[in-house]
């Protein structure tokens, strides 16, 4: 499996292109900014990009989302739930509206136990809400892309509209933390940690 992260824009959201190394197909996660950087490396990796799937409708993971589509033709997968906020209603989106383009509304609406097949790959999706309604989860073979849900050694934050942090714990603990210590999790934010180690020393967490 081909994962490489990049960091984008004002707000370092972390954008991963993740490729089937037989097959060549790939997925962008959150584009959130800087259209260019990513296309250049989906171009390096020589992959053709089947989805843009986005964690949750937050402007700094959509921001290059418009570009990323019109340059693959892939198909962009959100929440049901976050499909609204795409068009730029919720607070960073209305900030940051001068300088980022809303994306296109949606091709697929994901729900919790689909699956995205990119080549042999395979990524269950589980709605994981309570940092926005609509927010994703994406695993994979011992990885686990997080989105604002869970970060190393600290969880989304639940103040902003549709957040509730109640029920943000709970999807961490029911559907994050029963998978295998040593699953990889990359964060929507900040660096990589694993399940194990965040099980052992996430604060956030009462486990
Ligand atoms: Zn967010
Ligand atoms: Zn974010």
């Amino acid at each position: 499996m081909i994962i490489e992260k990049l960091e984008l824009g004002p707000f370092g959201s972390n954008c991963f292109i993740v490729g089937d190394e037989s097959s060549k197909e790939g997925m962008v996660i959150d584009p959130g900014a800087e259209a260019d950087r990513v296309l250049s490396r989906v171009k390096d990796l020589g992959l053709e990009i089947k989805f843009i799937v986005l964690t949750h409708g937050h402007m700094d993971h959509v921001g290059a989302v418009r570009e990323a589509k019109e340059a693959t033709g892939a198909d962009i997968a959100i929440h049901t739930e976050d499909a609204e906020s795409l068009q730029a209603t919720n607070p960073m989106g209305m900030m940051l509206r001068l300088s980022l383009q809303a994306p296109p509304p949606p091709d697929r609406l994901l729900t919790d136990g689909d699956s995205i097949d990119i080549g042999a790959l395979h990524f269950l999706v589980i709605h994981t809400p309570g940092h926005t309604l609509g927010g994703i989860c994406l695993l994979g073979e011992g990885v686990a892309f997080t989105g604002d849900t869970l970060f190393n050694l600290s969880i989304g934050r639940s103040d902003m509209p549709g957040g509730d942090g109640r029920q943000l714990v709970d999807g961490i603990v029911t559907k994050l933390m029963v998978l295998p210590d040593d699953t990889i999790v990359y964060p929507g934010h900040g660096p990589d940690t694993t399940i194990g180690l965040e099980r052992k020393w996430n604060p956030f967490l009462n486990i």
